[in-house]
C-alpha cells in the first residue's frame, strides 16, 4: 500500500515535470520566433528613408552603396539575412564599421558625419518617420 502511494507520488512528480519542461519549451520557441520575424532594416539617410528591406526574406547577400547627392560621403552597406552592416565607408572615425552586424530588433548603426541611420524594426514601424525628431 505505500510503495503504491510512493509510486503514485513519482509518477505525479515526473509527468509534472514533463508538462512544465513542453510548455517552457514552446514557450521558448513562441518567444524567439515572435521576437525574431518580420526583422525590417531601414535605412536612412539624411532623414530621408531610402531602402527597407525585410531581412527574413532576404536571399543571399545585397550591398548598396549609399551616397546623397552633392556629398562625398558614402557608406558602403551589406544586408543579408543574418544581419546589416556597413563594410566601407568614408568618415573619420569609422565607428559604424566597428559597429558590426545588428540582427536584432532596435539595434542601431549610425554614421553620423555622413547622417547615416540604419536600424532594425517590425514591419509597421518608421513609416512616418522624421529624422528631426530622433
Ligand atoms: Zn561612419
Amino acid at each position: 500500500m505505500k510503495t503504491e502511494k510512493n509510486r503514485e507520488k513519482i509518477t505525479f512528480f515526473i509527468m509534472t515535470g514533463i508538462l512544465l519542461m513542453t510548455a517552457l519549451i514552446s514557450l521558448a520557441f513562441i518567444l524567439m520566433k515572435g521576437s525574431e520575424s518580420g526583422r525590417t532594416t531601414v535605412i536612412i539617410s539624411e532623414g530621408k528613408v531610402i531602402g527597407r528591406y525585410d531581412l527574413d526574406l532576404m536571399e543571399g547577400e545585397k550591398r548598396i552603396t549609399v551616397q546623397p547627392e552633392g556629398s562625398r560621403g558614402f557608406n558602403e552597406i551589406l544586408i543579408s539575412k543574418e544581419g546589416v552592416c556597413i563594410t566601407d565607408s568614408d568618415c573619420k572615425g569609422k565607428d559604424c564599421i566597428k559597429t558590426g552586424t545588428i540582427s536584432h530588433f532596435g539595434e542601431t548603426i549610425a554614421c553620423l558625419p555622413n547622417r547615416l541611420i540604419i536600424t532594425i524594426t517590425s514591419d509597421d514601424e518608421y513609416s512616418g518617420y522624421d529624422a528631426r525628431t530622433y
